[in-house]
This record gives C-alpha cells, sequence and structure tokens, in this order.
C-alpha cells in the first residue's frame, strides 16, 4: 500500500520513534471513505465528529503523549503520505510540518489559517483548540474539504458540523455563565496553553513555563509567578495532565495556593473514557472553583 521509495522516506525522516506501537497508527478498517490523518487529539475529535462513520481517523500523537515535540515514525509518514486529508496546527509539531510538506502538501489544512492567531514572545500560539468556538471553526474547514473529497456524503458533512457548532456553542455558554463573578480573573496555569480559553472568557492567563510545557522556568520567573499569586488574589495553580506538575506545585506551596489539574487537551490520558466535551465541562467545573466565581 505505500507508494513512495522506501530510500526516499528513510532519507526524509528521522527513525527515533521508530518503535512507537503500531496499533495507535491502525485506521479502522471498516471504513471505505476518506481517511484522515490528525496530528494531535482535539482535531480527531474534530474529524470523527465530522466525519461520522464514513471516515477513518488516524491520530498520530498517542494517547498519555505531550504533543508539542511529537516525533514521527517511517509508519506514520507513510499514514501522511496515504492520508486523503491530514490535520494539523502549523508551527505546533515541526516534525508533522516537515513530513506534510514532503508527503501532503497538498492534502492537509492548517486548521488555525481561518482562526485569528494570538502570539506570545513573537510566537504564534498553537492552542487554539482550547477556545470552543474556534473547533466550529475548525468543524467547518473539516466539512468544506471532505464534501470535496466524498460529495456524495457533502449533507452529512455539512449536517455533523453544524451539529458540533452547536455543542461548542452550549459550550461556550457555560463557560461564559459560569465564570462571571469571579474572586479573581488571572489564571496561572504550568504552561501557555490558555490564551484562547482566556481570551474567550475574560480571563487572563499566566504561564509559569511559557508556550513550550517543557521550557524550565527560571527562579526569576517562579518568583514573578509568585508575585502575581499574592498581588492577584490568586489562590489555586493550574497544572497540566500530561506534564510533571513539580514547578506549579513548587509555586502553590511558596504561596499557600491549591495546585489543581487542568487539561490543556493537548491529548488524552491513556484509558480515558471522555472526550473533548467531557473534559472541557471538568475543566469548566475545576476553573469556577479555581478562580472562586459564584
Ligand atoms: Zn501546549
Amino acid at each position: 500500500m505505500r507508494r513512495w521509495p522506501a530510500l526516499v522516506l528513510a532519507a526524509a525522516i528521522p527513525l527515533t520513534a521508530a518503535c512507537a506501537p503500531a496499533s495507535m497508527g491502525t485506521p479502522d478498517q471498516a471504513s471505505s471513505g476518506p481517511r484522515i490523518v490528525a496530528a494531535f487529539y482535539p482535531l480527531q475529535y474534530a474529524a470523527e465528529q465530522v466525519g461520522g462513520s464514513s471516515v477513518s481517523v488516524t491520530n498520530l500523537t498517542q494517547s498519555g503523549v505531550e504533543p508539542h515535540d511529537l516525533e514521527l515514525s517511517a509508519q506514520q509518514v507513510g499514514e501522511i503520505a496515504n492520508a486523503d486529508l491530514v490535520l494539523y496546527v502549523k508551527g505546533f509539531q515541526p516534525a508533522v510540518d516537515e513530513a506534510i510538506a514532503q508527503q501532503a502538501p497538498d492534502r492537509a489544512i492548517d486548521v488555525s489559517a481561518a482562526i485569528s492567531r494570538l502570539t506570545l514572545d513573537g510566537a504564534a500560539d498553537p492552542h487554539v483548540w482550547l477556545d470552543p468556538s474556534n473547533m466550529s471553526t475548525i468543524g467547518t474547514a473539516i466539512a468544506e474539504r471532505l464534501a470535496e473529497i466524498s460529495p456524495d456524503d457533502a449533507a452529512s458533512y455539512a449536517k455533523n458540523s453544524a451539529a458540533l457548532t452547536g455543542t461548542m456553542s452550549a459550550l461556550s455558554s457555560d463557560y461564559s455563565a459560569a465564570l462571571t463573578n469571579c474572586r479573581t480573573r488571572t489564571m496561572v496555569v504550568s504552561h501557555d496553553a490558555f490564551a484562547y480559553l482566556a481570551k474567550a472568557f475574560g480571563l487572563t492567563q499566566v504561564g509559569i513555563s511559557g508556550l513550550s510545557p517543557e521550557a524550565e522556568p527560571s527562579p526569576a520567573r517562579i518568583r514573578e509567578v509568585a508575585d502575581v499569586v499574592a498581588k492577584e488574589n490568586v489562590n489555586t495553580i493550574y497544572y497540566e495532565t500530561l506534564v510533571d506538575p513539580k514547578v506549579a506545585q513548587t509555586i502553590a506551596d511558596e504561596t499557600g495556593a491549591s495546585a489543581q489539574k487542568l487539561d490543556p487537551l493537548e491529548g488524552l490520558q491513556p484509558g480515558a473514557t471522555g472526550d473533548y466535551a467531557t473534559v472541557m465541562r471538568e475543566n469548566l467545573a475545576t476553573l469556577a472553583k479555581g478562580q472562586g466565581c459564584s
């Protein structure tokens, strides 16, 4: 089923992740419709919601893996080469950007293209999926492209996309309502994943370690954040699902705040039973409590 010479492939990509489990990359073979490759979980969710049973969706980022520094196996590059549609956020995962440029430049959608990108320290912020209204935009873009790939199913994609928009609108309304009256509008988080969410609901994000969760904050940065915690009446520091909570816990301990898990939805945890919408609702409950909203 491979359509490219093995030598070209071997030369084109690093093979450091070649031992990744084979099962994660196996699409649902029951479907003969469009094959979609999603770069990470929220895009998989949007593709499944819009494509329904007529598509097969593969996620390049294994559950439990933090996607920022994803490396691709040869098999995964093959999946990109064979896909009818690849969904990604440009600038988020360099290995994915590179594989798309080489294997599927005309079959990929940068889902952030239709979204006004926020910048942080001069870099485009990739975390668009944490504002539910952006997920609607992403769903619409997927439906339009799928309609070109499989015109017979266009009505079904449009209907599914409208349903996703409805779900996301309800989620946004609930966020707005629950986050109206709060003790503090400053949210202190492990890394800067929540700017789109904060902007949508009138909060101010203070990230401890910048746009990438792996960056180690300086002692000066930790001191700054601790000062913000005191000044802005913050009593909850949010740490993440897929990243070591050590630094968040340190600041919480130092300031007397509590540390609570807030999920940036960069991936699901292994064995997770929920989906994007359920995790976002859990996040809302955590935020409403942590921000002291009534
Ligand atoms: Zn991130």
